[in-house]
């Protein structure tokens, strides 16, 4: 691992690859394996991750947007990929890209049909979406008997797969609801068997599910944060390994006389002369002002040191008064070190937001 000369974000393929054999072997051997790369990559590299993903024998990825999926088409990405909230307007560039939509209301599937005939395709495949309490997207059991009318009068599209999404996977304190939309689904899956006649594939299970919910892997289970090293729970962080690591240099040291401030508005104040080092790294990075003015702290040398003032817009000062360390010396931000989601905690958000918020500005770097 070469030291950082610029903020990079490293991307450890071999913690990757640990993270996905970790989590297949919570998994039967028959249940497909759907590699969630949405907004991409949960702030990795998209096309990275898929190729290294394929390359292991993924049996499956999903994106939020058609557009994520194009770029994976682009990339080489030849596996099948799931849509997970298709907007009409791009239907016919989905089907170019033999991308599969998730057809969440009867307007979806009726548009989709009907640019699925314009297009003369023959059993294009669908995966249908069912609301089981998340609330969120999907449709209700009742639509069932209608939507199977809808699909058996045409043969431009095939039901393939039936999903639903679960809200609280990793939380202890809500198995009750968690089992109560597995035991809607189950009833939505069984009325669909019996309408359908045909072999339909089920898929309900994100990364807390597939460590929470074993039993609920059905066909397929969809998994993400696990993937890039985060699994909600400390024991299941402690079995993974973060893939993202971001890092930067000390740009400039400063010694800052008592009575002085640092940075915009002057929301640092030293008492005492005080050592701060300025990172090349803001909230245009996505690190948010949020994480500023002593909340959260970074590694620099091996020793922890705290964000003080106000986070820039491409600057960060850190107090370094009480650590050995000089200009051009590596910091890491989070990651191996420090992972994401303790440092996201500091600012009372999740490791997926924090990811995810990583701007395309900072450059990836490919590791292993
Ligand atoms: C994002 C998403 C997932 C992945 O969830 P993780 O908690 O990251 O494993 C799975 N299913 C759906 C529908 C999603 O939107």
């Amino acid at each position: 691992m070469a030291k950082a000369e610029e903020t990079v974000l490293e991307i450890d393929l071999k913690a990757l690859g640990h993270n996905y054999r970790y989590l297949r072997s919570k998994i039967k051997p028959e249940t497909k394996f759907m590699a969630v790369v949405k907004a991409y990559a949960y702030g990795s590299d998209s096309v990275a991750i898929a190729k290294h993903l394929q390359g292991l024998g993924v049996d499956y990825f999903a994106v939020a947007y058609v557009n994520e999926g194009i770029t994976l088409r682009d990339g080489g990405i030849t596996t099948p990929i799931l849509v997970l909230h298709p907007q009409k307007i791009h239907f016919k560039t989905l089907i170019e890209h033999r991308l599969e939509p998730s057809i969440y209301s009867k307007a979806i599937l009726a548009d989709f049909i009907a640019t699925a005939q314009e297009m003369n395709t023959l059993d294009y495949p669908i995966h249908l979406k069912f609301n089981t309490g998340l609330n969120r997207l999907g449709f209700s059991a009742d639509e069932l008997p209608e939507i199977s009318t809808l699909i058996q009068q045409q043969k431009v599209v095939k039901v393939i797969a039936m999903l639903s999404h679960l809200a609280a996977t990793e939380d202890s304190n809500e198995t009750d609801f968690t089992n109560l939309q597995l035991h809607r689904f189950d009833a939505i899956c069984q009325k669909a068997d019996a309408l359908f006649k045909i072999k339909i594939l089920k898929h309900v299970l994100n990364t807390s599910g597939i460590i929470n919910y074993p039993n609920a892997q059905y066909d397929m289970v969809r998994s993400g944060i696990g993937l890039y090293g985060y699994g909600n729970e400390p024991h299941v962080d402690e079995a993974l390994r973060p893939v993202m690591t971001l890092k930067t240099i000390i740009s400039q040291k400063h010694s800052i006389p008592s009575g002085e401030s640092v940075g915009y508005n002057r929301k640092y104040k030293s008492n005492l002369e005080t050592i701060t080092a300025t990172l090349p790294l803001g909230h245009a990075d996505g690190i948010g002002r949020q994480y500023g003015q002593g909340k959260t702290f970074v590694s620099i040398n091996g020793n922890m040191v705290p964000i003080i003032g106000n986070v820039c817009m491409d600057m960060i000062m850190v107090d370094v008064t009480n650590i050995e360390c000089q200009e051009g010396d590596e910091v890491i931000i989070f990651g191996k070190e420090l992972p994401a989601n303790k440092f996201s905690q500091t600012a009372e958000t999740i490791s997926y937001e924090l990811l995810t918020g990583l701007s395309q500005r900072i450059k990836r770097v490919l590791i292993n």
